[in-house]
This record gives structure tokens, sequence and C-alpha cells, in this order.
């Protein structure tokens, strides 16, 4: 490669960490959008958490999956509990109350934790601020 070539790609490079502080600046300081929160909120009142509001909006489809799985452990009226959602450097974690009213069958407790993982890796594999495959 000539020094043309090199110059070109250094330039290159440099654009781009530029590119990317600028969407880091972006993301760190955007919160899911009031209406993605409302979508979950209006699905399941009972289940939405303010630690869902922390999240990014390319998480909302897993988040609502996770929700709505969650809810159908409940029996009957009974909600199965409460989760709090943070955000680690893996991905997301939920931590879940179980709600002691109700039966926990083995089958049940199983149910959350596959539950757990899985969400956790599809924060993995989907990008925060697009929900695009990652
Ligand atoms: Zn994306």
């Amino acid at each position: 490669m000539g020094i043309e070539g090199l110059r070109a790609r250094q330039r290159l490079s440099v654009i781009r960490s530029a590119a990317d502080q600028i969407i880091y600046d972006h993301c760190e300081k955007s919160e899911m959008k009031i209406e993605n929160q409302q979508r979950i909120r209006d699905a399941y009142p009972d289940l939405f958490d303010a630690s869902i509001s922390r999240l990014h909006d390319g998480w909302t489809d897993i988040i609502m999956a996770f929700i709505r799985d969650f809810h159908d452990l409940g029996e009957g009226m009974m909600s199965p509990g409460e989760v709090r959602f943070e955000r680690e450097s893996t991905g997301i974690k939920a931590f879940v109350w179980p709600n002691p009213e109700m039966q926990w069958t083995a089958t049940k407790t199983h149910a959350v934790v596959d539950m757990q993982r899985q969400l956790h890796f599809s924060s993995q594999s989907t990008c925060e601020w697009c929900g695009a495959p990652a």
C-alpha cells in the first residue's frame, strides 16, 4: 500500500471513531421513547416497572416478550410477581420477585429461569438502539 492509501485509511479511521463517539454520546443520553414505554404499559399495566424506561428502544420487543411470558405464568387474575430490569455490560438482567401467593411448581420456576436466560441472550444479539439482529 502506498503512502496515499495509508493516509486514506487513517482519515477513514478518524472519521469512524468520531462517528462512534457521536452515536455513543447520543445513546448514553437517550432513554426509551414514551410511545414504546406506553405500548408495554398498556399491554401489561401491572408488570410495567420504571426500570424499563431506562432501557433503549431496540430492546422494546424482547422486553415485551419477556413480560408476556411472565404474565402468562400468573394464575387467573393473580399476578406472577414483579420484575426489575438492569442493563449490564453483558446484556439485560431481569430480577424477579415471585408472588408468594402463587403455587410455584418446578415447571413454572424453571420457566422463569429460562426466560431470564433467554432475555439475556436476546439482548446480546439485538441492537439496543434499533432492534436489528446484532
Ligand atoms: Zn442498531
